[in-house]
């Protein structure tokens, strides 16, 4: 069954005159509402497998209009985004593969690539483009109603080409996450996915382990590290808050890159602990300094907020560090 909820946007010249978005959570209400700001598509189909996400999404006017199965809901659709977690996308690659219209765009959100483009790829038919994206923008929360228009103003979207991408499919999705205010950059998946396991996905695991190291430290938890918790381990368990089921797919699909990061980090950790162990003052004072020339390089590239506590006195909590 299919619900209207809301006439179509009579958009001005909409990037795609159909857009189909599979797994209503976070990423896919953002995209929606952004979409709707930008009027980047002229019809906005959704569709989850819960049931109880399809009605709050039916209830929140996210789409036009929200199908009871992912098949109805790509059929005549000119984009379809896949926007669950990365364990999930083969499996909907093969629920949806026959209902592809032709000249159709598949693209997705996943934080890891080679692994979705290994699973995805073989259910794409002849004449669809497999086109996979991944923004670099996200929160600790997950679900249709966490979804905000402004999630990817000014953050990253990498686009990363599938072997034979479509040039005119890369431009034109190229155009709709622009309208969706992100700025746009092509990696390869490879890189793409070590890029990620430096700068996001070994820190979550990092952050995921000081809260765990701080709850075995029970009689501490209780009282004085959540009493006297200062900004370094409060981000960690805003960060240590993110979706187990879309972390885990995470860390299992971009375990290459990952281990490599975390192996890397081990050794600089024993480093600085032997530096610790010997007073070794010059070490750490030349390593800190190197690192907070890395802040600064992070703040003039407009990727952060200089403000004093992450500009946690204004109105509006920072984005957490994306997936
Ligand atoms: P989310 O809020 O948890 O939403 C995912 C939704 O997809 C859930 O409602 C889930 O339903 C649904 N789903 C799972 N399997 C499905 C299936 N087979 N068919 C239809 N729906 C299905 O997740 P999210 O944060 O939006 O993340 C979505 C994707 O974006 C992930 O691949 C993630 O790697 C990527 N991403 C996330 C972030 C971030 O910071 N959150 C940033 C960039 C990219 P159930 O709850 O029933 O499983």
């Amino acid at each position: 069954m299919t619900t209207d909820v809301t006439t179509p946007a009579a958009a001005a010249a909409p990037v795609y005159p159909k857009l189909a978005l599979i797994g209503l959570g976070l990423i896919a209400s953002s995209i929606a509402w952004a979409t709707q700001r930008g009027q980047l598509a002229g019809e906005i189909i959704g569709y989850d497998r819960d049931p109880g996400v399809r009605e709050t999404a039916r209830r929140i006017g996210l789409c036009h209009t929200v199908a009871d199965t992912a098949a109805e809901a790509v059929a005549d659709a000119d984009l379809v985004i896949f926007c669950v977690p990365v364990g999930a996308m083969g499996a909907v690659a093969e629920e949806i593969g026959g209902a592809l219209k032709p000249g159709a765009t598949v693209s997705d959100v996943g934080s890891v690539k080679k692994s979705v483009i290994d699973a995805v790829g073989p259910h794409i038919p002849e004449g669809v483009h497999f086109v996979p994206a991944h923004p670099l923008a996200g929160t600790e929360h997950s679900g249709p109603e966490a979804g905000f228009a402004e999630l990817f103003d000014n953050r990253w979207c990498l686009i990363v080409p599938s072997e034979g991408s479509d040039a005119e499919a890369i431009t034109t999705l190229r155009r709709f996450w622009e309208g969706l205010g992100a700025n746009v950059d092509e990696m390869d998946a490879e890189h793409h996915d070590l890029v990620l396991a430096v700068t996001s996905h070994t820190p979550h695991l990092i952050a995921y382990t000081m809260v765990g190291v701080a709850d075995d430290l029970r009689r501490v938890t209780d009282s004085e590290v959540i009493k006297y918790s200062a900004a370094g381990f409060r981000d960690f368990t805003r960060i240590a808050a993110s979706d187990p089921t879309m972390w885990r797919d995470v860390f299992l699909s971009n375990k290459e890159a990952t281990l490599s990061i975390l192996q890397r980090f081990t050794e600089e950790l024993f480093r600085l602990q032997r530096a610790i162990r010997r007073d070794d003052g010059d070490l750490l004072f030349d390593y800190f300094t190197r690192t907070r020339a890395i802040r600064r390089g992070i703040i003039e590239a407009g990727q952060d907020t200089a403000a004093p506590d992450f500009g946690r006195g204004g109105p509006r909590q920072p984005k957490a560090p994306d997936a």
